[in-house]
C-alpha cells in the first residue's frame, strides 16, 4: 500500500509510515488471550465439563473480540472432550468389572480382581 501522507509505497501490514511517521492503518487489537479461554484450557485437565463449557464460551468470546484465545479454546475443547471420552471408557470398563464380579458371585464362583 500507499502512505497516504507522503505516497510512499510502504508494507501492507505497516501501522506507521517508515518514511514520515504517520499513522496508516489501525492498531491492531492487543494480542490478548482470551481469559476464559485459558481458564477453559486449564480446566479441561482439571474438570473436563467445566473446561469444555469454558471453552466452547471462550471460543465465542474469542470469535467475537478477536484476540488469540480461539486456538486455546479449541484445543481447551479437544482436551475436554478426550479426556470425557476417556472417563466415559473407565466408567464402562468399572460397569463391566462390577457386572462380572456379580455374574460371577451368582454363578458362585469366586473373582480374584
Ligand atoms: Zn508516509
Amino acid at each position: 500500500m500507499y502512505c497516504k501522507n507522503c505516497g510512499k509505497e510502504i508494507d501492507d501490514k505497516a501501522v506507521i509510515c517508515p518514511c514520515c511517521g504517520v499513522q496508516v492503518a489501525e492498531v491492531p487489537k492487543e494480542n490478548r488471550t482470551n481469559t476464559l479461554a485459558l481458564i477453559g484450557f486449564i480446566l479441561a485437565f482439571v474438570v473436563p465439563v467445566a473446561g469444555l463449557i469454558c471453552s466452547i464460551i471462550g471460543s465465542r468470546n474469542a470469535a467475537d473480540c478477536g484476540g488469540n484465545g480461539k486456538g486455546l479454546a479449541t484445543a481447551g475443547i479437544a482436551i475436554s472432550i478426550v479426556e470425557l471420552a476417556l472417563a466415559a471408557v473407565i466408567v464402562v470398563f468399572y460397569i463391566l468389572i462390577i457386572v462380572g464380579a456379580i455374574g460371577a458371585a451368582m454363578g458362585g464362583m469366586t473373582v480374584l480382581i
